[in-house]
């Protein structure tokens, strides 16, 4: 390697510029502090309850419908605790309407996304924790990029709310209608903006009206992998799984897959990763782009399995979904049933990951940057 990518600043370090964040939420509050604000606004305390059971239990996100707020109190409680975050730019679906995407523009014009997928036994959705990204992962679009901002607390939170409506509204044929699981797996890197994302997910999992009543269980925060933050979630009381984004068992090529790997090495991060399922009894996700004659030999695999044998893991290997222009395919079919039978007889259990939402560039960030450019990158597909 001659020239490595930088490790990127941190939006929120002293000295770097602020980006403009968004005005508050209810869904930044907990109960206790959205209380505090409506009493400060001159209305009853239970006001705030009231509010939220439309927003979080009944996932009305309209004032207009909130009837049984006082006319007279309604607009002002909804100017302050129900500010308009996401604006939606335009949602695509494919799989038969089990994958939808939702591309969103926020105050400030910075586009996000998020995915929808209804499955027969679950209802998931993917979110965005920054606008962009910041760490540079030289096979992913959305890190091509580089980093907006990061996202509010309320405007991680609202993708899910929204959706749970979707869902709820059963235009995700064959699938229950309550969304069920929620993974940081849209743009950012969720543990790079971290205070906001422990508070998303304490709204995700705090019961109705408080937040939306989701199990921690089913709520998967995936990093490339930043050490300190990893023991950090480890220390919080929340058993949320843990994913990481390996892609590569050695620091050489991992140095380049994924940038960060030149500040925290393989073996640390893979400490951090066991340490995290150690405090919290949860199997850590290894997550794995398979990428042809990149990260895919045999020798990888068999190294891969040495690293991971006998640990609380499970390999998710990802075919790539290669971004416009790149230099990078997806491994062989053949190349990658090797890598899982390496794998397993090591004794690590592997899966290959699902492409849902392949068509409509679900996997990383493409939307947005064709809206960004221009292009249609969804062709005909229904809006
Ligand atoms: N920043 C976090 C979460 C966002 S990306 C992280 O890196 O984990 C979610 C997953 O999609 C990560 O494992 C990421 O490496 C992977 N990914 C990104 N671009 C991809 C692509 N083009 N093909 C396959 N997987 C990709």
């Amino acid at each position: 390697m001659t020239s490595l990518p930088l490790i990127p600043v941190d939006p929120d370090a002293p000295g770097a510029r602020r980006a403009a964040m968004p005005p508050q939420h209810l869904a930044d509050l907990d109960l206790a502090g959205r209380k505090d604000l409506v009493t400060k606004l001159g209305e009853s305390a239970f006001r705030a309850r009231q509010i939220s059971t439309h927003y979080f239990g009944r996932l009305v996100r309209d004032p207009a419908q909130m009837t049984d707020l006082p006319a007279s109190s309604r607009d002002r409680l909804a100017d302050q605790l129900l500010p308009r975050l996401l604006t939606p730019v335009r949602e695509l679906a494919c799989d038969d309407g089990a994958t939808r995407k939702a591309l969103w523009r926020l105050h400030d014009g910075s586009l996000v996304e998020s995915v929808l997928m209804g499955y027969p036994d679950r209802v998931t959705v993917c979110i965005s924790s920054q606008a962009g990204c910041g760490m540079a992962c030289p096979f992913c679009a959305t890190g091509q990029a580089g980093l907006t901002r990061n996202l509010s607390t309320a405007e991680i939170v609202d993708q899910a709310v929204y959706l749970a409506g979707v869902a709820a509204s059963g235009k995700v044929a064959g699938s229950p209608p309550r969304l069920s699981h929620v993974v940081f797996m849209g743009m950012g890197e969720p543990l790079a903006n971290y205070n906001r994302v422990i508070a998303a997910i304490r709204r995700l999992v705090a019961p109705a009206p408080e937040g939306l009543g989701l199990s921690q269980r089913h709520i998967t925060v995936s990093t490339v992998g930043l050490v300190p933050a990893i023991h950090r979630l480890a220390s919080e009381d929340l058993s949320v799984t843990l994913a990481l984004s390996l892609h590569a068992p050695d620091d050489e090529l991992r140095d380049e897959l994924v940038p960060v790997n030149q500040r925290w090495k393989v073996c640390e991060v893979l400490d951090a990763a066991w340490a995290y399922a150690a405090r919290t009894g949860r199997r850590v996700s290894i997550e794995y782009a398979m990428i042809k004659d990149v990260n895919d030999q045999p020798w990888r695999a068999d190294l891969l399995g040495r690293l991971l044998a006998g640990k609380l893991a499970h390999v998710n290997l990802i075919p790539l979904n290669p971004t416009p222009g790149s230099r990078w395919d997806a491994s062989p079919k053949p190349v990658e049933r090797e890598f899982v039978r390496r794998l397993r007889d090591a004794g690590v259990s592997t899966t290959v990951r699902d492409t849902r939402g392949r068509e409509i560039d679900g996997a990383c960030g493409q939307l947005a940057a064709a809206e960004d450019s221009g292009t249609d990158p969804a062709g005909e597909m229904t809006a």
